[in-house]
């Protein structure tokens, strides 16, 4: 496998430690279909790890990831008058997020190439992810935190998992800056999404979907911020189906929140792409302005006849409401636009009721109680009472 810009095609060896071409474009991982396993897609034993022959590292670390589970939402296709609903719940990995994906194959990349300190900018559940896989192996993580950005539950899994927590007096960009900036000078190595492997243990995803359905769905919707993982998922199918496993591909759909929406402004208003500035939303894990694979996400949508899509914070919170009380999932706000974005587009007729939708929800909702809280008021205590108790229910 060789690792090659998507902007020049230049390529380089995979032990190259770089994340970016001498021209500036991203690279990506390309692997040898002819060596990869074609008749394993049997719906079985379905592990992250089952497609050690579809990835570019050995596993090195793990802690079990993948294999979660596709949900079919029968209570929201009667509701909202879909034909076929899903949701491929990524909160149920080891640490709560897909970002472990990533990390089993970034960090068992990171140990194949002899370095001792890993490091990434987080909106919270890379750092948590990161920190749990170098705890697993070994070695020293640093995480750089947007300063009072992120969400308790997250913060607290990067600290108890050993990392070296440093929060920023900025956004998220900005972090990513910096931790660019370190492992080029300090030979850190850079586990964010623009490192290809990251994207390569996520494109999983996809050989999951078709793996659970035994058929590719018509369109794949899901949240995003920085953009890696619907890049991700696309290169999945795309791999699937250049290697002849299926015969279709299907549309990637990206939801983005209204105050940090880059990508969507831009494809709504079919404009070139500019990041912003000043990204708002609480959906924290996708509060990101200068999404750094956005170039790989656009070919996504574009390539697969998809779109992007807008949704304000009020429909993300109803979203995450209907999922957990109608589903019994409980998600993250930004898993929860994949979800307020569909009945946005269903509202609109920009998607057809008779396809299948497979809603990519990407972390725990466990991970960020206050936003539940936040809203909700438990009523007064009562006497510990029978009569009391009848009062209160009937
Ligand atoms: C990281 C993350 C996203 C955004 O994914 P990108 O690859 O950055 O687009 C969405 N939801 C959750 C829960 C995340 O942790
Ligand atoms: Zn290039």
């Amino acid at each position: 496998m060789v690792l090659r810009c998507i902007r020049c095609g230049r390529e380089y060896p995979e032990d190259e430690i770089r994340y970016r071409c001498e021209c500036g474009g991203l690279l990506e991982v390309v692997v040898d279909l002819d060596k990869v396993d074609t008749k394993i897609f049997d719906g079985n034993n379905i592990t992250l790890w089952k497609y050690e022959s579809w990835l570019p590292v050995k596993k090195i670390v793990s802690l079990n990831e993948g294999g979660t589970p596709l949900y079919r939402l029968n209570n929201l296709e009667k509701i909202l008058g879909v034909k076929e609903l899903y949701a491929k719940n990524e909160g149920a990995n080891p640490t709560g997020s897909f970002k472990d994906r990533g990390m089993t194959v970034g960090v068992s990349k990171a140990l194949e190439l002899g370095m001792k300190r890993v490091a990434c900018a987080s909106t919270g559940n890379t750092s948590a992810s990161l920190a749990a896989y170098a705890a697993k192996a070994g070695i020293e993580a640093y995480v750089l935190v947007p300063s009072g950005k992120i969400a308790l539950g997250k913060l607290a899994q990067a600290i108890i998992y050993g990392a070296k927590v440093i929060p920023i007096k900025g956004n998220f960009d900005d972090a990513l800056r910096v931790v660019i900036e370190a492992s080029e000078e300090l030979g850190i190595y850079m586990l964010n999404s623009i490192n290809p492997f990251r994207l390569e243990g996520q494109k999983t995803i996809a050989y999951e979907i078709y793996d659970q359905l035994q058929k590719v769905p018509d369109n794949v919707v899901l949240p995003v911020g920085n953009a890696g993982n619907i890049s991700a998922i696309w290169k999945g199918f795309k791999e699937l189906y250049e290697a002849g496993v299926i015969d279709k591909l299907p549309r990637m759909i990206g939801i983005q929140a209204e105050g940090a929406s880059p990508l969507a402004k831009a494809w709504k208003e079919k404009r070139k792409f500019k990041p912003e500035k000043n990204p708002e939303t609480l959906a924290t894990a996708i509060r990101i302005g200068n999404p750094a694979n956005w170039e790989k996400a656009w070919r996504a949508v574009e390539e697969s006849g998809g779109m992007f899509e807008i949704v304000s914070d009020e429909e993300i919170l109803k979203a995450q409401r209907i999922l957990a009380s109608k589903e019994g999932l409980f998600v993250e706000p930004a898993s929860a636009a994949s979800l307020a974005g569909l009945i946005k587009l269903l509202n609109e007729e920009k998607v057809d009721r008779d396809e299948s939708f497979v809603l990519v929800t990407t972390g725990h909702g466990l991970k960020d109680p206050d936003i539940v809280l936040r809203n909700f008021k438990l009523p007064e205590p009562i006497e510990p009472t029978l009569d009391a108790f009848r009062r209160v229910i009937e």
